[in-house]
Order: structure tokens, then sequence, then C-alpha cells
């Protein structure tokens, strides 16, 4: 667009430069040839009234070495017959041209002048001059072989202008795409792109530093509530767990049992929630500590199997491996948070399916667990950010309850074992994995 709208400009602005050399040239070459039209006039005015044709031919002649551009050169007297003529040698016969009473006229490369002769008012005769104007042609060429080339370099000029606008500007606006795709991904507003233009990329830049920037800080406020919240809400649940397990153990009060059974059942989903809530508060404020001890991870993988086991109804869980004892140095409570979390989940979101597979393997340098579902699964779009924290997927939202916080504690507390956690996806649910370094 800038190498169009430079070339049109440039071709305007020469075009107008070479009419109005070409006009400036004319008109000169009018002015000259009709002061030479005039001198000849004066010269012949004497001639004309002796009807001394003989001179006037020799004034005539003198052309040759004056002007040599004039082919063709006329006296007429009064009455319009011609007194004397002048030919230059080798030029065509001269014809001449309906003037109709004009003092100069153009046709192709000719310029034809026509001047009275007077003496004093009296007109007398009248001049006629016809000059050849090759040299315009040379003229018109030359300037025409210029104009190309100035054409040609100025276009060169902004074409190579604009290729270096050009990667200056996208390489900014793919900078700014390439960062709104991170944040997308990690969720990490902290990346303010430095930016030290004046122009629009720069303005939507700034736009784009100052949206993050209010975004962190909403963050932070709202992380800042769940904290305190949380913080707040853990003492009195602690409370009226108490009382509600005296009641539990109280006999006198059979008959209410199963409704505090209930009451407790609810207050445990509670205290997972404030527990998860007070992680994602020590996760952002870098205080999540573990307490690394070495212990045997296939043994760890059994218990909860078995728990799970007792507790679940509707599913069926399998384990196909083969106890191998290898012991990893982690964090056992907090492993088992994760190993808790997947299988949940893998039961939770497979409402159709039956069947919830664990495998266990050891490369030579990772223990790796894969938790296998045949439930309903996570889309490839959705891959990348049900790690992220409160994500939930489209499917999950709309009948399954949850607060996208598990697999988010789940990927810090791998991470922090220098560990890697995964989704693959299946033709029909998903398995999720995990690895730790091996000892
Ligand atoms: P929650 O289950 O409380 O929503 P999680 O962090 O454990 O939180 O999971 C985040 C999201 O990932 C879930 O809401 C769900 O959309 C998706 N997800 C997790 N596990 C599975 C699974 N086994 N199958 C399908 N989707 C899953």
């Amino acid at each position: 667009m800038q190498v169009f709208t430079s070339l049109l400009v440039l071709s305007i602005f020469f075009g107008v430069y070479v009419i109005t050399d070409i006009r400036s040239y004319k008109l000169r070459k009018v002015e000259s040839l009709t002061s030479l039209a005039q001198v000849i006039g004066t010269n012949s005015i004497s001639t004309l009234r002796f009807q001394d044709n003989e001179t006037a031919r020799k004034i005539l002649m003198e052309l040759h070495d004056v002007a040599p551009e004039i082919i063709h050169a006329d006296i007429l007297d009064k009455k319009g017959n011609y007194f004397a003529s002048y030919t230059k040698a080798g030029a065509d016969s001269f014809l001449l041209p309906a003037l109709n009473g004009a003092a100069y006229k153009f046709t192709d490369l000719h310029l034809y002048v026509s001047h009275p002769i007077l003496d004093d008012t009296e007109k007398v005769g009248t001049v006629i001059l016809d000059a050849e104007l090759s040299e315009m042609a040379r003229i018109t060429q030359s300037r025409n072989k210029v104009t190309a080339l100035l054409l040609i370099v100025a276009l060169g000029a902004s074409f190579l202008i604009a290729i270096v606008v050009q990667r200056y500007i996208s390489k900014r606006l793919v900078r700014l795409v390439a960062t709104m795709k991170e944040v997308r991904e990690t969720g990490d507003y902290e990346k303010p792109i430095a930016e030290k233009g004046k122009d629009e990329v720069a303005t939507l830049i700034g736009m784009f530093n100052s949206m993050m920037l209010q975004i962190k800080e909403n963050q932070q406020r709202k992380d800042e509530f769940i904290a305190i919240a949380s913080h707040e809400l853990k003492t009195p649940l602690t409370s009226v767990k108490g009382y509600l397990q005296l009641v539990d153990m109280n006999e006198d009060m059979e008959q209410n049992k199963p409704y505090v059974q209930k009451a407790l059942e609810n207050l445990h989903k509670l205290e997972k929630l404030i527990k998860d809530l007070l992680d994602v508060s020590n996760i952002k404020s870098g205080q999540l500590k573990l307490n690394k001890k070495e212990f045997s991870i296939d043994h760890l993988l059994d218990e909860i199997i078995a728990s799970f086991r007792i507790s679940t109804r509707t599913h069926e869980l399998v384990r196909e491996d083969n106890f191998d004892g290898s012991t990893v140095v982690a964090d056992r409570q907090r492993i088992e948070q994760v190993m808790v979390n997947l299988l949940s989940n893998a039961i939770k979101y497979s409402p159709e399916g039956k069947k919830v597979i664990i495998r266990s393997e050891r490369t030579d340098t990772e223990f790796i667990v894969k938790i296998r579902d045949f439930g309903i699964g996570v889309s490839k779009e959705e891959q990348a950010n049900i790690f992220e924290r409160y994500y939930r997927t489209k499917d999950a939202t709309s009948n399954i309850s949850g607060f996208g916080l598990g697999l988010y504690i789940s990927r810090d507390i791998i991470l922090r074992h220098l560990g890697r956690i995964w989704v693959e996806a299946a033709e029909k649910g998903s398995s999720f994995c995990f690895s730790l370094p091996a000892v």
C-alpha cells in the first residue's frame, strides 16, 4: 500500500514536472523566434518599400548561421504574396500551414511563427519562420529517461523502507501475539511487553500491558480474599466437626446418627474445599513446603486403591502391573493427595464407565503412574487448560460438581518434585499420568 502510494505520488510529481518543463521550453522558443522575426521584419522594411527582393533574400540567408534550427523563412508583401524565401539546404519544400491569423503554431516537431512587418503603424509585409524542434524531441526523450530512472530508484527505495517498516511493525505484533498465547497457556499475567515506540502498535501494546496489570491486580485481590476467607473458615469448621463427632459418639442419640453422618460427610467436603483453597494460597505465595522421605510408591498406590475399593461401589478399580517395590524420594502425603485427586476425577468424570485402570511403570529415570478412565474425556483444545486453577471443561461444568483446583494443586506438587504431569486422550475417556524421578 505504502509502495503503491509513493509510486502514485511520484508519477504525478514527475508527470507535472515533465509537462511544465516542455511547456516552458516551448514558450522560450516562441519568444526567441518572435524576436528574430521582428529583427528580420525591421531589416526588411526598406527592401519591401523599394521592392529589393535580392537584399531581402540575403537577409533571410543569414539565418543559416544565426538560427540553424530555421528550415524555412518567408517574407510576404502586404498583399500576402511571396517577396523573398529561404529554405535550409537539404530541407523539404515548404508548405505553409494555415495559421489562421495566429502569431505561432506548433505541429508535430515544427514551430511556425508569423510576425507583421510594421513601418510605423502601417503593415508592409509579414515574416514567417518555420523552426525544426528536433531539440524538443531530445529533451522529451531525456526527461522521460531521467523520470523513469528516478521512478525506479524511488520505487526501490520506498520498497526497501516499506520492508523495514513492515518488519519493525510485524516483529512487535508477532511478539504481542506470542505473549498473548503464552499468557493464555500459562495464566501468568506478570509479563509486560517492553515498548518504547509512539505509534498505533505501541498504543496497542500499552493497552495490553495495562489490561494485564489490571487482571493481575484483580487476581491478587481475589487471592488475598480467598486466603483470608479459607483461613477464617478453618477454625469454626474444626469446632463444628468436633461437636458433631461428640454427638456421633453419644449413645443416647442413636436415632440421630444417620443425620449426624450426613452432616459429617458434607463437613468433610467443606474441609476438602478449604484445604484446597489454602493449598492454592500457599502455592501462590510460594509457601507450599515438601517433606521428602524415601518410600515405596507401589505400596502407596495399593493402599489408596484398597481404600477406594471400600468406598466406591460404582466402579471397578483394576491394577494392571506387577508390584516391584520401587522407591521414590518424595512427600508421601502430597503424592497421596495427587493420586487421590486423579482417582476421584477418574471416577467422577466417568459416570457411564464402570472401570478405572491403574498402571505403574518404571523407566531408567522415572517412575510413571497412569490412571485410565472410560468417561467424558478431555477435548484436545482443553487439554492445555485443565491444569490451570479454576478451569473446568465445558462438558464437566454442566452436570458434575467441582472447583477446578485439584489438577492445579497436583501439577504444582509434581513439578516441585521435578516430575511431569499430563493427560493422554483416548477414544473413550482419558489417561491422567504423572511421573517422579526414580531414586
Ligand atoms: P474439579 O474436578 O474439582 O473440577 P480438577 O482440577 O480436579 O477440578 O479438574 C479440573 C477439570 O479437568 C475438571 O473440571 C474437568 O473438567 C477436567 N477433568 C479432570 N479429570 C478429568 C477426567 N478424568 N476426565 C475428564 N475430565 C477431567
